[in-house]
């Protein structure tokens, strides 16, 4: 069973190799490997993995710059890479949306709960978006509801009440939704209401 699409990003390539094959046993499905940031930017792009093992210490363009441009274009979480003494790097990858780091030598006791743990927190950030999104357009739609209502109150003088019902009926009649109907009440003022009222 595949349990994540992973890239490995590092420019020493025995190391690369190693962490490919600690994920690959462990079940997960490398899709990507680069050796430095930029070409890192390009596969993230391609192959869209659910998450990055990136080394911070690259040429051309260092980890934690690579996963932050990484994050801001396609949300995709890295865990980094480091050695002991890139310290101000480490600081500099709070920004980013690093789900942590490993100090090298990587050992696969290490890697392997970091991935577990960095694939399903990044799965539920990305659920609780989608809840989120889907809360505001509720909310947007509701408002637009209530927006409608007040101008059928006003235009056809009804009670709150009354124009609620009025909205209700006519969407049963046309088969629309409250958000449609509404819609075309802020659009054009008025609903052909002789029917309804
Ligand atoms: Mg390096």
């Amino acid at each position: 069973m595949n349990k994540g699409r992973i890239m490995v990003v590092d420019d020493e390539s025995i190391l690369r190799m190693d962490i490919k094959e600690m994920l690959q046993e462990a079940g997960y499905d490398v899709v990507a490997e680069a050796n430095n940031g930029e070409a890192a930017i390009e596969l993230a792009a391609q192959h869209v993995p659910d998450l990055i093992v990136m080394d911070v210490k690259m040429p051309k363009m260092n980890g934690v710059k690579a996963a932050r441009i990484i994050n801001r274009s396609f949300d995709i979480p890295t865990i980094l890479l480091t050695a002991y003494t890139e310290e101000e790097l480490i600081a500099e990858a709070r920004e980013a949306f690093i789900f942590g780091y490993l100090v090298k030598p990587i050992t696969e006791r290490d890697l392997m709960p970091a991935v577990e743990v960095a694939i399903g927190q990044a799965r539920r950030v990305k659920s609780l978006m989608g809840s989120l999104k889907e809360m505001e357009k509720k909310m947007e739609s509701r408002k637009r509801i209530e927006r409608a209502k007040g101008i059928l109150m006003d235009v056809y003088q009804l009670n709150e009440e009354r124009a609620y019902q009025t909205m209700r009926t006519y969407c049963m009649n046309t088969r629309k939704t409250m958000d449609e109907v509404a819609n075309h009440i802020l659009h054009n003022r008025k609903l052909d209401v002789q029917s309804v009222l």
